[in-house]
């Protein structure tokens, strides 16, 4: 097994957009940190708050998104700067953000792996953790998701979409083996979707005010409206940029092969939880030896 090195980002870098959801206005500021910092975010605009950690404990209950609170402040739809931050394997760093979301940007990671990288990695002395899946072992949720997971020496993950045939979204795929320059190439740019017939609810709720085709791709039964797709299983890339995000709520780096079908943030939080559980026993039993 090979070892490897904490990263974190050689220099502070900003980025500006506005949310998702709410649509504030955001400027995130990724900070390096030291060893065994890992990620997390703290809100500069809540008076008191401090960094709460990017880990499954601290995972609130919001639907369509992965949010975080420490019971004072709270930061949501975080899920597309954690797959940036664990697609580049930069282990220690604090995430500032004015807004209760980061800048959603074109919709995908893209923007905030172009930041990572212009503020460029550095490698640390401490050796980075690794979590993976105890056993083979299938974990099944409602409406027919399911993730598969099994241990490996390296990243595998694989993601099966198929909303049925009325969907506009048609059956799709998608299967990488993790590296950062696969994470750039394949993944990084896959944007959010959503159904057309789906906006309305979303909007009455107050959602997506400032949200356009431009950073969101919106699909009705004649395809994706006023966009055009990178991918044509772009949705597929989408979903496993997503879990990938959640997965790093463990609390390190992944490795292990996982095989996702249709699955959603409550089920990814999941695969996080035992993930992150292993890793405790692990190393109970190394202490223990
Ligand atoms: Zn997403």
């Amino acid at each position: 097994m090979k070892l490897r090195r904490q990263q974190t980002i050689a220099r502070a870098i900003e980025v500006s957009g506005f949310g998702l959801f709410g649509g504030q206005d955001c400027t995130l500021r990724f900070q390096p940190a030291p060893e065994n910092f890992g990620i997390a975010f703290q809100r500069s605009d809540v008076s008191g708050a401090r960094p709460i950690p990017a880990q499954i404990d601290f995972v609130a209950k919001v639907p369509r998104r992965t949010a975080l609170t420490d019971g004072h402040s709270s930061v949501e739809t975080i899920e597309h700067v954690m797959a940036a931050l664990a697609g580049l394997e930069i282990d220690n760093c604090l995430v500032e953000l004015n807004a209760i979301e980061p800048p959603i940007g074109d919709g995908s990671s893209m923007h905030f792996v172009s930041a990572l990288l212009i503020a460029g990695r550095v490698e640390q002395n401490a050796l980075a953790s690794y979590f993976e899946p105890a056993q083979l072992g299938r974990i099944d949720a409602d409406n027919g998701q399911s993730i598969v997971a099994g241990p490996a020496e390296d990243y595998s993950l694989g993601y099966e979409l198929d909303y049925g045939p009325a969907s506009p979204v048609r059956p799709q795929s998608f299967h990488i083996e993790m590296t950062p320059a696969v994470f750039l190439r394949e993944i990084a740019g896959a944007r959010t979707f959503v159904l057309a017939s789906e906006i309305e609810g979303l909007r009455k709720m107050g959602y997506g005010q400032r949200a356009t085709t431009e950073n969101l791709l919106v699909f009705d039964g004649q395809g994706v409206q006023g966009n055009t797709l990178r991918w044509s299983n772009e949705c597929a890339r989408h979903k496993l940029l997503d879990a990938m995000g959640d997965f790093a709520l463990c609390g390190g780096r992944v490795r292990g092969r996982f095989h996702a079908t249709k699955s959603g943030h409550h089920l990814n939080h999941d695969v996080a939880r035992r993930l992150h559980s292993h890793k405790t026993e692990t190393s109970r039993v190394r202490r223990a030896a």
